[in-house]
């Protein structure tokens, strides 16, 4: 994370508190241990305001999830403590970089004690091997440790008629109405909208290294503002990373539940 310059990430996130602040959510910020370490203060003000902090890996380098699952094991663990150490909670939800995520990395999360990650994006555009993968939260396929009941995957929404992932990047690419048909598609098929957003989308910048990491910098606030109207107006209710896994593990619970009465009166007949 040495190539983001410091003031990008203190502004970027002192304008997405404000804007959540005013419209009363409480988010969840996905962030690589070394940032944590590195601004103290910030990881006050986003716990201070109810915000989740989630793990988003130790150095925000997609070649983590590439080390086999005992090193793995060591990274996460690794990352959390410092996460932890520097908003007094234990983070339960995590990110990869970049969405590179795989199953040595879902594996050595189950064993931290991980309930979610939130790492597979939907799209042909993001690994084929995940095309045909659900947009809803579900159980991910990796054996179950004895003292939980699973690891849970929450997607990243897309927008299903142009498949990239709602979230900054691609709303300052494809614009407000993109981003709005794509948060209306998830509403009407009952999927929770998972959008997210970097530090550097709202900060902004007219030159980069590349087009799309400054296209539109500077109409980013106002269109997430547009989208938090948005989904506001639509009746939409704003969940932390943790509260949606809660919900969503009771409903697979009560599934449960219904499966093992289904079952034990068929035994019965
Ligand atoms: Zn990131």
């Amino acid at each position: 994370m040495s190539y983001i310059p410091n003031s990008i990430i203190e502004n970027g996130v002192t304008s997405l508190l404000r804007l959540f602040d005013e419209y009363a959510i409480e988010a969840t910020f996905f962030v690589p241990a070394v940032v944590a370490q590195k601004f103290p203060t910030i990881m006050e003000e986003i716990v201070s305001r109810g915000h989740e902090v989630s793990c988003h890996g130790l150095e925000h380098d997609p070649r983590e999830v590439t080390l086999s699952v005992n090193k793995q094991i060591q990274v996460i663990r690794t990352a959390t403590e410092i996460i932890e150490s520097k908003t007094g909670f234990r983070p339960v939800g995590y990110r990869a970089a970049l969405f590179k995520i795989t199953r040595n990395c879902w594996i050595a999360l189950q064993k931290n004690g991980y309930v979610y990650d939130s790492s597979v994006v939907c799209s042909p555009f993001y690994g084929t091997h995940k095309i045909f993968l659900p947009a809803k939260p579900f159980r991910l396929p990796i054996p179950k440790s004895s003292e939980n009941h699973g690891l849970l995957e929450i997607p990243v929404s897309v927008n299903p008629f142009l498949p990239f992932p709602l979230g900054g990047a691609c709303m300052r690419i494809f614009g407000l109405r993109w981003s709005k048909i794509g948060v209306k598609s998830n509403f009407i098929s009952k999927t929770p909208v998972v959008f997210y957003i970097h530090p550097k989308d709202v900060i902004t910048r007219t030159s980069g290294r590349v087009w799309h990491s400054y296209c539109n910098t500077a109409n980013c606030m106002k269109m997430l503002e547009e989208i938090v109207k948005y989904a506001k107006q639509s009746g939409a209710k704003f969940l932390k990373a943790h509260e949606l896994a809660r919900l969503c593990g009771e409903e697979f619970a009560k599934t449960c539940r219904v499966t093992t009465n289904t079952n034990s009166s068929h035994s019965r007949v």
